[in-house]
């Protein structure tokens, strides 16, 4: 008990020592919080689960960028999971690779070989959208967008960000998700440009948090209100002996309503690998049911989270159980 009271206090002195960065939420933080949650419940609120599948394409897409500020935390990862679930769920998505030099959003869906040609042809004329568009086989609703070549010298404008992205919007897409570059330099303000909403990806540690703070910051200056936190990498076991911050601290730290919390699960490095996104899987897993639930939070259909330190039970162990007991 009196080392479990250690650890506490050793974490949360390491978090005030940081500059600027109080244990308590700040007073921008709970300004934050309030508009935050104001924009996610007049988003969402009372729309119900036929209103929002039943979307006509004609309407305006829902255009959401994925950023962290820190690289690592899993953004792509997040961007391909809760793409392929919400298409999965039947709407149509755009998948929009942002990470110039450093494009590895193809690669997490298996369809680095079907890009030709990326948004850097188009801004040159060398190819129509349609053409650079590339469509999944496995789900011919999900659609995948490459900004750049790997190595290609970065020249999109954020006027030429926007000008896309319109014209993406002009295919009826019901989502388009910017998977953002890591850091806050001019390929962040790009990606961000032309979102209405974000989703701020961390992990449960200090240096990636005081990284989301400063973006949910940046986001806000540039009017993004609408802001959703996902917390990766979670793990339970290390929460429980108080050697990581649980998903409600950093929460609470940064004031963005939660989006949801994904557990650390090597099962996300084999799908890495594979090109086959862990939501894909035939049999799901804690983290492919976190990312699962987070997109249908994103549309507005579920408002639980579910438990990360209850391990997933398929339904042979369900019945099993059922006749024989837990014990
Ligand atoms: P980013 O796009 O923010 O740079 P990535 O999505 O590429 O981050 O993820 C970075 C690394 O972390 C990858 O190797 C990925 O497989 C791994 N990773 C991401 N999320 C998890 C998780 N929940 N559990 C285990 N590994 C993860
Ligand atoms: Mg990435």
């Amino acid at each position: 008990m009196k080392i479990t009271f250690s650890c506490k206090i050793s974490l949360c002195s390491r978090l005030s020592s940081i500059k600027n960065y109080p244990r308590v939420p700040s007073r921008l933080a709970i300004r934050r919080s309030v508009r935050m949650c104001q924009a996610f419940n007049n988003t969402f609120c009372g729309a119900t689960v036929d209103e929002t599948l039943s979307k006509p394409v004609d309407t305006e897409s829902r255009v959401v960028v994925v950023t962290s500020g820190k690289g690592g935390v899993g953004k792509t990862t997040t961007t391909a999971n809760l793409g392929m679930s919400i298409a999965r769920l039947g709407y149509r998505v755009a998948l929009i690779d942002a990470d110039i030099g450093l494009r590895n959003l193809d690669l997490l869906l298996g369809l680095e070989n079907r890009v030709l040609y990326t948004a850097m042809d188009i801004v040159e004329g060398q190819c129509r959208l349609d053409q650079a568009l590339i469509r999944d086989k496995r789900w011919k609703n999900l659609a995948l967008l490459a900004i750049s070549k790997n190595r290609q010298k970065y020249n999109v404008t954020r006027k030429n960000m926007q000008n896309l992205i319109d014209s993406v919007k002009e295919l009826g897409f019901h989502f388009i998700l910017i998977d953002c570059p890591a850091g806050i330099d001019v390929g962040f303000i790009n990606a961000i440009s032309p979102a209405q909403e974000a989703i701020v990806v961390t992990t449960p540690e200090i240096t990636a948090i005081r990284d989301a703070d400063r973006v949910a910051g940046l986001l806000e200056a540039n009017d993004i209100y609408n802001v959703k936190l996902l917390v990766n990498r979670v793990r339970p076991d290390m929460i429980q002996k108080n050697d990581m911050m649980s998903v409600r601290d950093v929460q609470e730290m940064l004031g963005i309503p939660l989006l949801g919390a994904i557990p650390e699960d090597t099962n996300v490095i084999i799908s890495t690998n594979r090109g086959e996104p862990l939501v894909l899987n035939k049999k799901l897993t804690l983290s492919g049911i976190a990312f699962e639930n987070a997109a249908r939070r994103l549309i507005g259909k579920q408002d639980y989270f579910i438990d990360l330190n209850t391990p997933y039970k398929g339904m042979f162990q369900k019945v099993q159980e059922f006749f024989l007991g837990n014990d």
